[in-house]
């Protein structure tokens, strides 16, 4: 190649070390099937242990027959953003349902997780506030905090006695505000955050609480509806609809002068284009399911925990997880990339996760179990696992 321009020249180093590191990334493009956990990738077949789709509900076909069919009677676009003349009647009625099913006040729909983490907590604090925010959140609640121009303190993960401390001597900081935000289950290691305490600390020191619920819902809680479900002292209960909910978008349940407030103030709302109706479709459809789907999650968590005994019999290491996310935690970075090919050889497509995405020397693979692995599948994730460690 050329020698890089000059303005190119940092693309060219950055790149260069990720490489350098084994930490360089590219997408992959995969083909899923309907009917099972099979994707093709490069006309080869392999189980996808990856999916954050939990209920199988991005191929259910109700929601794919409400998707049709809102896509048919409404359009392909919604127009326009909100306040513009984006907000159609679905969109109003998918927010009451919302509301009514998780028993907020209101609820209000975003355009996705990150866009909702990193436009509503820019509004919520300035710069003369503090958040106080877990050392493990979600890239998206860190950029948030950031984008706020607040002083951010990070506690150390799922550690109370660090974030009382953090709250005690902020009390003669002088801050207008104060924000505590945390994440109900982490993503990379799959553990809960104490969120009743989280939520006593918050009313102690008077600081709004951000709970961020987007890999329970669906999976975890009463009838699948999250681990925010029911707690008081939550100012914003954060859900995303690209997981369980098998689709696209998020949501904020929260009291209505919160609503109010989020309509006025969070530019990630105002200044972008409403949900297209064939998405409202598939999320009214989920939203109808997701209660309902209590057998299928029994026996998902019966799967869980047999594959939890087993493998840590067998010497893997899982860290602390209680969900359907389980990490296997390797350390080296090498390492953790020869076995992802090892599972990939045996027909299994499990990612590696390295960092920056984890601290160095936590580098690990990442399973994630659905509704929609057959015992077979999950059969053959095992003996590959096991043959690996011999
Ligand atoms: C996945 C995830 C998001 C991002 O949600 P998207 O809708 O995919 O943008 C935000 N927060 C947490 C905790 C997540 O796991």
């Amino acid at each position: 190649m050329d020698k890089p321009s000059k303005k190119y020249q940092f693309i060219h180093d950055a790149l260069a070390e990720r490489k350098k590191n084994n930490q360089f990334r590219s997408t992959q493009a995969l083909v899923p099937s309907l009917e099972s956990m099979t994707i093709e990738r490069e006309g080869k077949s392999l189980i996808n242990f990856s999916s954050n789709d939990y209920l199988g509900l991005s191929k259910h076909p109700k929601v794919i027959e409400k998707a049709q069919e809102y896509l048919q009677r409404f359009g392909a676009g919604s127009g326009a953003s909100r306040l513009v003349t984006g907000t159609l009647s679905i969109h109003e009625q998918l927010e009451e349902k919302l509301a009514q099913t998780f028993g907020t006040e209101a609820a209000l729909l975003f355009n996705s997780g990150f866009q909702a983490n990193t436009s509503i907590i820019p509004a919520l604090a300035d710069r003369n506030s503090c958040i106080f925010i877990d050392k493990k959140c979600h890239n998206s609640l860190i950029q948030g905090s950031i984008l706020s121009r607040a002083t951010i303190k990070r506690f150390r993960h799922n550690n109370l006695d660090h974030l009382k401390d953090l709250l005690e001597q902020s009390e003669s900081e002088n801050f207008n505000r104060k924000v505590i935000v945390s994440e109900t289950v982490f993503s990379m290691d799959g553990d809960r955050s104490p969120v009743d305490s989280l939520a006593e600390l918050a009313t102690q020191f008077e600081a709004l609480f951000y709970s961020d619920d987007a890999h329970a819902l669906g999976v975890l809680g009463k009838q699948g509806l999250g681990l925010n479900y029911k707690q008081s002292g939550i100012d914003i209960s954060l859900g995303t609809f690209g997981k369980a909910f098998g689709s696209f978008g998020a949501f904020a349940g929260c009291n209505k002068v919160m609503r109010e407030y989020l309509i006025n103030h969070s530019g990630g709302f105002i200044y972008t284009t409403a949900l297209p109706p064939a998405i409202i479709g598939a999320l009214d459809a989920a939203l109808d399911l997701i209660p309902e789907m209590e057998s299928e999650r029994l026996k998902l968590h019966q799967k869980i925990s047999s594959f939890k005994e087993i493998i840590q019999d067998a010497g893997f290491e899982i860290g602390e997880t209680d969900s359907q996310i389980i990490p296997i935690i390797i350390g080296d970075e090498g390492e953790t990339m020869k076995l992802s090919n090892h599972l990939s050889d045996n027909g299994l497509w499990v990612s590696a996760i390295r960092p920056p995405t984890v601290e160095n020397g936590a580098s690990r693979i990442r399973i994630t179990f659905t509704t929609m692995h057959s015992d077979s599948d999950i059969e053959r994730l095992v003996d590959a696992l096991k043959r690996w460690k011999q």
